[in-house]
């Protein structure tokens, strides 16, 4: 997973922790990709919670 967050950082993703380098679980946006709003997740923001809680969980588990 290390290797995966260092080539997105690598590609120009100076944040992974924005939850960008990871499909989203609520809306499936896919890598890379702002999320969508979706009818029981409305977004409040560019990207859903859920995927940057799932992303934080990543990186922590990533070491
Ligand atoms: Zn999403």
């Amino acid at each position: 997973m290390r290797k995966i967050v260092e080539a997105m950082v690598g590609q120009g993703f100076q944040k992974p922790g924005t939850g960008l380098f990871l499909l989203c679980p609520i809306c499936a946006s896919e890598i890379g990709q702002q999320c969508i709003s979706v009818p029981l997740y409305p977004l409040h923001g560019a990207i859903h919670p859920e995927r940057v809680e799932m992303c934080r969980e990543t990186l922590m588990a990533a070491g």
